[in-house]
């Protein structure tokens, strides 16, 4: 992860591996491998449903699972919903750009990816709006224009790190070679996909980074949200169930781009994804799976968060009166 400072990172997982193991770890029956044991992961129903549909919890009565899939109607997309396409597709790229770089060049200074990448960096990230614009809608020409200059600063951000990683491994191991010079720039394994169908979620996730101290991360643009916990959480019972291998810890990476200094930001949250969250994500998993079972409107609650992506739907007089009042 040329992007997160590994002494940080080191810092952040010792701590929670300390905690994990005085609070006597985690329940076997809440582990994904327990699916086939009469376990509290044992989903109820044969239904399979995305992560992201179970777990972003905007909605405390679940009517968004109702719009989207009994009623199949979609939330509309917003900037906030491509901006996270848009990041995603520059992180992916960009450490496909290192990886190539590494591999197809000679073992030399990270300054010649730098000059190999940087005078096509403009058209690389144009082509990333274009696809990101393909996948929901078109942005208009103001918004658009923020998002390429965001783009362009995360992506050069990311290559400048890793041309800095390169050449710092050059220097300290003089015999590295091609492999050993990648295991130290880019994550050992990223965006993995994942079968999720033996706990009920959907066949073909995918986990933004897996990394090989039992620990996933997931990459977010937006605010920081309750939910976001319970992601990673649902998506350690999937790795659990289909390949056996323990996921203790969880890492949210929010990224923002700063326009007046020309870099992005990153804060991470590592915590254990421990019982409690367990619990609460399968909780979020049964309560859709019985929204769809009984196919009925569960209604409104009390109070819509305005940042749920049905607000407009759900609220249509509220927003007509916000629109009448603000001209
Ligand atoms: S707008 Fe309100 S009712 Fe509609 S999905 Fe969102 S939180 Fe639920």
């Amino acid at each position: 992860m040329f992007f997160i400072d590994r002494l940080d990172l080191d810092r952040h997982l010792q701590k929670l591996r300390d905690d994990l193991e005085s609070r006597g770890g985690i329940s076997d029956d809440l582990r994904g491998w327990s699916w086939n044991k009469d376990s509290r992961v044992k989903p109820l129903s044969e239904l399979k449903l995305p992560v992201s549909e179970v777990t972003h919890r905007y909605c405390p009565t679940y009517r968004d699972i109702y719009l989207k899939r009994i009623l199949h109607i979609k939330a509309p997309p917003t900037l906030k919903t491509i901006r996270g396409i848009a990041y995603h597709e520059v992180f992916h790229e960009a450490n496909l750009k290192v990886k190539q770089f590494i591999y197809a060049s000679k073992i030399i200074s990270g300054g010649e990816l730098l000059n190999e990448y940087m005078p096509k960096l403009d058209d690389y990230v144009s082509e990333i709006i274009n696809r990101s614009e393909k996948r929901t809608v078109k942005l208009k020409d103001e918004e658009r224009g923020i998002l390429k200059r965001e783009c362009y600063v995360l992506y050069r951000y990311l290559l400048i790190q890793a041309a800095a990683r390169i050449d710092s491994t050059l220097s300290k191991f003089k015999y590295a070679n091609q492999e050993s010079i990648a295991s130290e720039v880019v994550p050992a394994l990223s965006e993995r996909k994942v079968d999720g169908s033996l706990v009920g979620f959907s066949k073909e996730l995918s986990v933004d980074l897996y990394t090989p101290f039992n620990a996933i991360a997931d990459l977010k643009t937006g605010e920081t949200r309750d939910f976001h916990r319970h992601i990673l959480a649902a998506y350690a019972l999937a790795i659990e169930a289909s390949e056996r291998i323990a996921v203790d810890f969880g890492m949210i990476i929010y990224v923002k781009v700063d326009l007046d200094r020309y870099v992005p930001y990153f804060d991470l949250d590592c915590f254990i994804i421990g019982d409690e969250l367990r619990i609460e994500a399968i909780e979020f998993r049964n309560k859709s799976f019985e929204i769809l079972t009984l196919g009925k409107d569960p209604g409104k609650p009390a109070v819509c968060p305005d940042y749920c992506p049905y607000y407009t739907h759900c609220n249509p007089s509220i927003v007509a009166q916000k629109i009448l009042e603000h001209g």
